[in-house]
């Protein structure tokens, strides 16, 4: 489609438009009905599209006028719209065949908790501004505390995403240096240079965590992993105190538990050990693999968690709750308040330290009731349901994980402790250089196919195939078709290539 074609002409405006205020409640209930129906058609049939959006950049964009409309329009019009305008540039994230980056789901009890608070409405950055928001975000961050195994001394807090989550982390771990960086800031000052530390696979949230928070990317030291891409807790060692003897103050570490390339997991107790003897605040990366200690068997992720100051994890990634809902758990919320808190005259409340204010525990002063999706997920599933689900994906990752060990030319280029399956093909005879180039064929000619969608990282400087499962409609015939895909994928551009090539030595 060309981005040149002319914008279709605008919806007929509407005919029964009220004066003023609001759509008019039956009017509401008719297209909301109506919006209901579409979303769960949507969902079921999900598998009817191709999983990568197949759009051209500017194809979206052509199809909206440039201006808006000055008369109203007939919302069954707009509803259209999202079929004729909005669903082609949709890259399936519902689709059983999304494998990339890490796969994520909604769910039914979370859609419709996200449409529930749309229509509260609330902003709880006060208790008194919607008391609900801030006590069932309390209550439900502590039932998730609980199914994860954390110490009943976390509390939870939620930020929108991961980043920020980490972003507040390390602003209070600043704020529990005591180098008064809330009242004079970082620059023009007498302050050696502080660092943040965590593993040369870290997500680079933490960089940009850094950048922001003005302690710049030379803030941030990164440590060596070993060859299953943990950090090396005695190069952590070693490396702050270096940075000591160079005049600096470390003040923060980062472990990672399930990094995004590989999903490898730090050696927190043994980085928590480190922390404890050089004085610095410990935050955990649990942002995708955190869910996962839900599963009594692979409660041993967090290992060591325990001892931290601040641990992230993420519903919106692997716990079935609509994006974006981020969870920051804290061992002393108070030190975050204290990095965090102002209370202009406006919002000063009668209850004042007698309940806890949400505006108080990070940058923004607005709340959106987040908790509510979080809160019919778990009742909806149960500890015991969203358990078994994480464990049917770590099942079939360990699945796939087998089948590509048992092929010729195929290999995993790293363990397989979660849900994320990192390969590549490796035809005999084929370089490095080739061998990359050749899978990243492979990559683009199966998400073109618009059956599965896979992504990739660099291990070693070499490109890496990651397949992550975690999406709730996916099913082993799922995953088994995957390989299969990928498997023909690779052998036929081979055979492109050459009739023979790098299957001489199949016997
Ligand atoms: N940490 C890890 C380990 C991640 O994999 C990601 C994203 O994939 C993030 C942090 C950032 O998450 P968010 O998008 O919620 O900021």
């Amino acid at each position: 489609m060309s981005t040149t074609e002319p914008a279709p002409p605008a919806a007929a405006p509407r005919s029964a438009a009220p004066v003023l205020g609001d759509m008019p409640p039956e009017e509401f209930r008719r297209h909301a009905h109506a919006a209901v129906d579409w979303m769960a058609d949507y969902l079921a049939g999900v598998e009817r599209h191709p999983v990568l959006s197949r759009v051209q950049p500017g194809d979206v964009a052509a199809l909206i006028p440039p201006s808006p409309p000055s008369q109203g329009e007939d919302f069954a019009g707009v509803l259209a719209d999202v079929e004729r305008v909005v669903m082609p540039g949709i890259t399936h994230w519902n689709h059983p065949g999304f494998f990339a980056y890490f796969a994520i789901t909604g769910s039914g009890p979370g859609i419709i908790g996200e449409m529930m608070a749309a229509a509260l409405n609330v902003n709880g950055m006060l208790w008194r501004s919607s008391p609900s928001v801030t006590e069932v975000e309390e209550r439900a961050l502590d039932w998730l505390r609980q199914m994860l195994g954390l110490p009943e001394v976390f509390r939870g807090t939620i930020q929108d995403t991961a980043s920020i989550s980490t972003l507040v982390a390390i602003a209070t771990a600043r704020e529990a240096a005591r180098v008064g960086v809330r009242e004079m800031g970082m620059s023009g000052r007498d302050l050696p240079r502080m660092r943040v530390y965590a593993s040369e696979q870290v997500h680079s949230s933490i960089d940009k965590a850094c950048i922001t928070l003005g302690l710049g990317m030379e803030g941030l030291r990164k440590i060596p992993v070993d060859a299953e891409f943990r950090m090396d807790a005695a190069a952590l060692d070693a490396a702050i105190e270096e940075d000591r003897a160079a005049g600096m103050l470390p003040f923060c570490v980062v472990a990672t538990v399930g990094t995004t390339s590989t999903s490898s997991i730090d050696p927190v107790a043994a980085i928590a050990d480190v922390c404890a003897r050089r004085k610095v605040w410990l935050h955990v990366d649990a942002a995708y693999g955190g869910s996962a200690a839900a599963v009594p068997e692979l409660r041993w992720i967090l290992d060591g968690a325990e001892r931290a100051d601040s641990v992230v994890t993420n519903p919106h990634k692997w716990l079935f709750t609509p994006i974006d809902i981020s969870v920051l758990y804290l061992r002393d919320p108070e030190l975050c308040r204290r990095a965090f808190s102002l209370v202009p005259d406006y919002l000063a409340t009668p209850e004042g330290a007698s309940v806890t204010n949400l505006m108080d525990y990070g940058p923004a002063l607005g709340k959106r009731f987040r908790a509510l999706k979080l809160w019919f997920v778990l009742r909806y599933f149960g500890a015991e349901g969203v358990a078994a689900r994480i464990r049917e994906h770590v099942r079939l990752a360990r699945e796939l994980a087998g089948w590509i060990d048992a092929e010729p030319f195929w290999e995993r280029m790293a363990p397989t402790p979660l849900s994320l399956v990192v390969f590549r093909h490796r035809p005999a005879g084929m370089g490095e250089e080739e061998t990359d180039a050749h899978n990243e064929r492979i990559m683009a000619a199966v998400n073109e196919s618009g059956r599965i969608f896979i992504s990739h990282t660099r291990l070693h400087g070499r490109i890496a195939l990651r397949l992550a499962i975690g999406n709730l409609r996916t099913q082993e015939p799922h995953v088994r078709a995957a390989w299969d895909l990928l498997r023909k994928t690779g052998d036929e551009l081979l055979r492109v290539r050459s009739p023979t090539f790098g299957r001489e030595s199949i016997p």
